[in-house]
């Protein structure tokens, strides 16, 4: 099984690699592919170069067996949406089951993603939860998915929708680029080979004034 985490990853931190490395040892995955969105065109923060989020993912993961970073969405022009990302890993990745990852916060959305519902032609749909994490009321598209038993997902490619606690830290990139912006440290937060990226590059160093993002999805 494989397993796809996407994300802005502006920029990687500990937050996206624990959670990633406990749902490749739950699975049992043999690979985890990170896979860097674009960003629109209309951010108010600074902009980061695409080309520097994906130095800074390579640099988190190297070593991490397993790991690999697909930079597909990044060479699509156009919005990033996922339906057209799983597609094309579908096609190249025969009957294998793909297993796509999101944080509860993006699944609190996923019925606005483009084309939501094809999703899961390609892929199984893991929601990774915080404890005590409370669903809202599904759709009866998204109960008609609901497995229980996780050994279903090796038995069939794509098609099931799982919820999976995982441990929950507190950073998000958000936190961090505030973090910089006002000369502070964010030692600890992320891997030191990803900060010393941010400080030759001079990264996130003027002051945020809007955070938000969309990725297309
Ligand atoms: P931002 O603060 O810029 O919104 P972010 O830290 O939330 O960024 P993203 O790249 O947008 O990071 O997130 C990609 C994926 O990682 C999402 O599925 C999100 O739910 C998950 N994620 C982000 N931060 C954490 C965290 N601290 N713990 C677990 N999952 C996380």
């Amino acid at each position: 099984m494989i397993g796809i985490y996407g994300g802005t990853f502006n920029p990687v931190h500990y937050g996206h690699l624990r959670t990633a490395l406990e749902v490749k040892e739950l699975f049992e995955l043999e690979q985890l592919r990170l896979i860097p969105c674009r960003l629109p065109p209309h951010r108010d923060e600074p902009e980061v170069a695409a080309h520097l989020r994906l130095q800074m993912l390579e640099a988190a993961i190297l070593d991490t067996y397993g790991f690999s970073v697909d930079k597909r969405e990044l060479d699509r022009a156009g919005p990033s949406y996922m339906v057209d990302t799983l597609h094309a890993l579908r096609n190249e990745l025969g009957n294998t089951p793909l297993l796509l990852f999101i944080g509860a916060d993006a699944f609190a959305g996923l019925e606005r993603w483009h084309q939501w519902q094809r999703l899961f032609d390609y892929a199984h749909i893991v929601v990774m939860t915080r404890p005590g994490y409370a669903a809202e009321t599904l759709s009866i598209f998204l109960q008609q998915r609901l497995c229980s038993d996780n050994t279903q997902l090796r038995r069939q490619a794509a098609g099931c929708l799982v919820f999976q606690e995982v441990t929950a830290l507190a950073i998000s990139a958000t936190a961090i680029r505030e973090l910089v912006a006002a000369g502070r440290s964010p030692q600890f937060l992320l891997p030191d080979r990803v900060i010393d990226l941010i400080r030759r590059h001079h990264l996130y160093q003027v002051p945020i004034q809007n955070t938000g993002h969309n990725t297309g999805n």
